[in-house]
């Protein structure tokens, strides 16, 4: 059976990773039909918009889609695209594996982490309000009239949504997911003591929600214990439930005790689409350099098989990364002692020594 797929190369380093997810996706045997799908800042100039209709049009025909990191500006500019593809297509979970592989560069072993990010709400969810607006000043009035709080004037504003029916389906999803891939436990991570209204809503609903899974522990922290805890004690967390904006800062975190952003992958899923990408970013200054670590795309792609069923495909794949990490000779230069290592091996090398071992 061949897949169509959507494959979004992404800037930055995208284009170089992807190229090379994409050569040993193909080399597990397994048929692809590429829909090619450019989105970011050089289709902006080009048709206006970072992501054209065409995009989403793919995605929605297709079901399934991988891609490179694309770049945000900062500050200014036009919005996210990865954040505006999560929320057209309402790929409200982002589950981000945090796992171990021997020989991988870091101070931790053994550490067996899912990173269940809610991918919708939040603050991420958009609403923000410039200051000296229109916005910010009706924001303030309203404010001023609701309670004692008087904010000031030179404020930008950004507003944080979280609702019981995004919490409640994400915290389902977490607890599904622990279900179907054997796992002990559920932590759900949260501010509540401070924001009692949303984070302490997500913590309300969460400790409902775990009332239908008695076969699954259920535990929660606060997020700044949390991240104290994850480096202190890794062993003792299995699954996490976050709001978008913790689970995007404990993704990298997590990235950080299994050897590096270079080793996290990724997946946005919501109902009927899927969007596999890694956890880090178009790494700018590596562009064009053949340098980048194209693992953890490569690692989206091994959820990507198990998606489609490929689960053959998707453990001949992983064996073969985590053979290269092991004997760490083709691996990229954050996989080696000092980041200007003589013998570090380029982006297009490491899937030339991934494909052999596929052979
Ligand atoms: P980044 O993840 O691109 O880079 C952070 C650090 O990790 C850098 O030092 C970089 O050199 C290193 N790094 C990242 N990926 C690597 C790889 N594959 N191999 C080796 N080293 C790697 O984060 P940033 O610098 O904060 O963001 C750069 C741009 O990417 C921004 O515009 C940001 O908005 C965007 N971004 C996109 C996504 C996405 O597409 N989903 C995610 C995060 C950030």
């Amino acid at each position: 059976m061949t897949h169509k797929v959507t494959l979004i190369p992404g800037d930055g380093v995208g284009p170089e990773i992807a190229d090379a997810t994409v050569r040993v996706l193909e080399a597990t045997g397994v048929s692809f039909d590429w829909d090619l799908q450019n989105a970011g800042g050089e289709v902006y100039e080009k048709e206006g918009t970072p992501l054209p209709d065409r995009v989403i049009e793919s995605i929605k025909k297709n079901r399934v889609a991988i891609k490179g990191p694309i770049t945000t500006p900062v500050g200014s500019g036009f919005r996210s695209v990865n954040v505006m593809l999560r929320q057209t297509l309402d790929l409200y979970s982002c589950v981000r594996p945090c796992k171990s592989y021997p020989g991988a560069r870091t101070r931790y072993e053994n550490i067996d982490i899912v990173i269940v990010r809610e991918n919708t709400e939040d603050l991420y969810a958009g609403i923000e309000y410039e200051k000296g607006s229109e916005g910010v000043k009706s924001i303030i009035e309203l404010v001023e009239k609701l309670s004692d709080v008087k904010i000031r004037d030179d404020s930008g504003i950004s507003i944080k949504p979280i609702s019981v029916f995004g919490t409640d389906r994400i915290v389902r999803f977490a607890f599904d997911y622990a279900r179907k891939n054997n796992r002990r436990k559920v932590t759900a991570v949260h501010k509540a003591n401070i924001m009692k209204f949303s984070d302490g809503l997500f913590l309300e609903v969460a400790r409902e929600v775990a009332k239908d899974y008695p076969d699954i522990e259920f535990e929660d922290r606060i997020i700044d214990n949390m991240c104290m805890q994850l480096v202190q004690k890794p062993e003792l967390y299995d699954v996490l439930v976050l709001p978008n904006l913790y689970g995007d800062v404990v993704s990298d975190l997590g990235a950080g005790l299994i050897g590096g952003l270079g080793l996290a992958p990724g997946a946005n899923i919501g109902e009927g689409f899927a969007l596999f990408e890694a956890t880090h970013g178009s790494a700018p200054k590596y562009k064009g350099l053949n340098k980048a670590n194209p693992m953890a795309v490569m690692l989206s792609g091994v959820m990507m098989l198990r998606h489609l069923n490929e689960t053959d495909a998707a453990v001949r794949l992983e064996d073969a990364i985590a053979s290269i990490i092991e004997d760490g000779k083709h691996v990229t230069y954050d996989m080696k002692p000092t980041p200007n290592d003589p013998t570090a091996e380029t982006t297009s090398g490491v899937a030339d020594a991934i494909i052999l071992k596929l052979k």
